[in-house]
């Protein structure tokens, strides 16, 4: 069976697979063009993922960041929005397949599918050190850190509960780095005043990385800033050693063994296989090599676009993988898209690289604008009004403000709700949690 897109004013199809930054950018910028849209995403939300880390440690709902796409584009009458998995893609007669047997006829195709979390060949560890890409691994992780310290407060045994209050996570980017410092937050700050038996104050938050520092991607004297901030709140930093073993009751790295029931990956990411859809190049990690223009080689009506390809800027360094590399190629394939129905030709993409950010507690962060540099309570403020003003609507920035005002004045994170289950599934688990499966978000 073939979908049909309704085409009326317009013949020219546009099919974008993903409605994260890329694809849904492509989506808003191509507004008013003559063309007829489907939108593909196997989602039925946008995501802001650079403030998942929040959810996953109680500071924000999963409502305040995400919306659902048929929603955001129910203005736009040329856009039909399809809730589907797409499974590959016929190249030769222009169809994306999906994984229902439904196949998806186009003219211009987008790709902009994304990334995922990566264990470098050891898949086997991920149910017991997950890792933050979609809501549900953000509420499996909450859940996971607030059940600890249910445990905890139950355990009798010095070692267990030591285990049950240690949480590492792997990995020190900004997830790393803003997720060591929230769990110590929330430890020290906020859950202290509410347990009886256990002292919050006491859990251990360790900060492996193999590299040399801490937010490699940042100059070396804001890596050094936040290692310091990070350590002045508790959180132990272990550098240049590699994670060796993840299980369900602990991690080794550097020949160490440490007992902890809570671990988090925050290391690796691989694309989605849009390359292997196409038999196209792709790098290690799994990325399509785009062409200058951001088309795939040897399909000029195909492009890809954001986390899943490889492209260079113009001084040679690869595009990093960041939500405004994403929306500035969304923004340039709509653009080529429109020029070449006018028959004209736009000359390749341009990256421009606008800085970064990274949260370490509730009162600091680090920006890195290349000249300009920013560290501090100025820089944390800075950090959360370029977040809010990134979130979509006015209702949800209002109530992100008043999230983070409250956490700001009070130490409370509303947000602190254990859910996709009771506590049966919370009791005596010495291997795997059987909760730890249950991966629904609220
Ligand atoms: C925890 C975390 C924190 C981050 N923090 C920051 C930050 O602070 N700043 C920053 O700039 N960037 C950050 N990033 C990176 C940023 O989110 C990505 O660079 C950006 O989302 C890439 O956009 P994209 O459109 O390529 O992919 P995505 O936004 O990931 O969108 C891909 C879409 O494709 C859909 N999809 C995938 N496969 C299929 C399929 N087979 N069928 C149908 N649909 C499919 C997915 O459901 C998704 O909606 C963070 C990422 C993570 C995971």
């Amino acid at each position: 069976m073939t979908t049909e897109t309704p085409r009326p004013p317009n013949p020219h199809r546009v099919v974008i697979v993903g409605a994260g930054f890329g694809g849904l950018e492509t989506t808003y910028r191509l507004a008013g063009a003559p063309v007829t849209i489907t939108l593909v995403d196997r989602r039925n939300h946008h995501l802001f993922q650079p403030l998942l880390y929040q959810v996953a440690t109680a500071s924000l709902a999963t409502s305040e960041i995400a919306w659902p796409i048929r929603y955001l584009l129910r203005g736009r009458h040329e856009v039909t929005t399809l809730f589907a998995t797409v499974s590959g893609v016929d190249a030769d007669n222009k169809r994306v397949l999906l994984d229902d047997g439904d196949a998806l006829p186009y003219d211009t195709l987008v790709l902009a599918t994304g990334a995922f979390h990566a264990y470098f060949g050891h898949d086997e560890w991920e149910p017991f050190a997950p890792g933050l890409k979609t809501l549900e691994d953000a509420t499996t992780l909450r859940r996971r850190i607030l059940v600890a310290f249910e445990r905890a407060e139950r355990e009798t045994d010095p070692a267990r509960r030591a285990a049950l209050l240690t949480f590492v996570i792997v990995g020190a980017g900004p997830t790393g780095v803003e997720l060591a410092g929230t769990i110590t937050e929330l430890a020290r700050d906020t859950l202290r005043p509410d347990f009886r038996n256990i002292d919050t104050q006491r859990a251990r938050v360790v900060l492996i990385e193999a590299g040399p520092r801490v937010l490699a991607g940042f100059a070396d004297d804001l890596s050094a800033y936040a290692q310091r901030s990070l350590e002045e709140i508790g959180v132990e930093v272990v550098l240049g050693k590699a994670v060796t073993e993840c299980s369900a009751d602990g991690v080794t790295y550097g020949g160490e063994r440490l007992a902890a029931k809570t671990l988090i990956w925050a290391a690796g990411v691989r694309a989605s296989p849009a390359a292997d859809w196409l038999h196209a190049p792709a790098d290690r990690a799994g990325r399509l090599q785009v062409n200058p223009d951001l088309t795939v080689p040897g399909h000029p009506e195909i492009f890809a676009i954001g986390d899943t390809v490889a492209i260079a800027d113009t001084s040679g360094k690869p595009v990093p993988g960041i939500a405004p590399a994403a929306k500035q190629q969304g923004r340039y394939v709509a653009d080529t898209i429109k020029a070449r129905l006018r028959g004209e030709t736009l000359p390749p993409f341009r990256y421009r690289h606008a800085g970064s950010l990274a949260q370490i507690g509730k009162r600091k962060a680090v920006i890195d604008f290349g000249t300009f540099k920013l560290r501090g309570a100025l820089a944390w403020w800075i950090w959360g009004i370029a977040h809010i003003y990134f979130l979509i609507g006015l209702r949800n920035r209002l109530q992100v403000a008043i999230s983070w005002l409250w956490i700001h004045a009070r130490d409370q994170r509303a947000a602190r709700l254990i859910t996709q289950g009771s506590s049966k599934v919370m009791g005596p688990a010495p291997t795997r949690d059987p909760a730890y499966k249950i991966s629904t978000p609220d």
